[in-house]
C-alpha cells in the first residue's frame, strides 16, 4: 500500500493541524501525544514520507536515517530524561498495532513505563 498524504501526521505536518511542538529541525517534528499513556509521551515523525519503519529503511536516504536517529536524542534532551530513562517503541503494520500510517516512534518518560508488552 502506498503512503496516504491525508493520514493524521502528514496534516500536522503541513500545519492544517495543530500540535503542540517539543522539537523540530530539518528532518524531524516531535510533539506531544493528543492521548498520553505516561506522564511523557512524545511522538517523533520524519519530514518525509514513510508509513513505517520497513518503509522507511528502504526508501529514506542514509542520511535522513541518521538524522532522524541522532533526533530522537536531540527530543530526549529536550525532554531531560536521559538520567531517569525512557522507552523507544514504534508500532508496525496490523499486528504491530500501528494506527497512523507515518513512521513514528513513541517516547514514554517521566515515571515507570512497566510491562514491555502487555
Ligand atoms: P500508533 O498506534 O503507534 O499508530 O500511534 C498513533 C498515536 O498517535 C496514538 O498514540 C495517538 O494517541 C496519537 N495521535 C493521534 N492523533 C494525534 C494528534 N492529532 N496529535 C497527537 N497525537 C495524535
Amino acid at each position: 500500500m502506498p503512503y496516504d498524504d491525508q493520514n493524521i501526521f502528514a496534516k500536522i505536518l503541513r500545519g492544517e493541524i495543530p500540535c503542540k511542538k517539543v522539537y523540530e529541525n530539518e528532518f524531524v517534528l516531535a510533539f506531544h501525544d493528543i492521548n498520553p499513556q505516561k506522564k511523557i509521551h512524545v511522538l517523533v515523525i520524519p519530514k518525509g514520507h514513510y508509513k513505517d519503519f520497513e518503509d522507511f529503511n528502504q526508501r529514506a536516504s542514509d542520511k535522513e536515517i541518521v538524522e532522524f536517529n541522532k533526533s530522537v536524542s536531540e527530543v530526549v534532551k529536550v525532554l531531560n530524561v536521559q538520567a531517569t530513562g525512557y522507552r523507544i517503541l514504534s508500532n508496525i503494520g496490523s499486528d504491530g498495532g500501528q494506527e497512523v500510517p507515518h513512521l513514528h516512534y513513541h517516547i514514554f518518560a517521566g515515571e515507570k513505563v512497566g510491562k514491555m508488552v502487555s
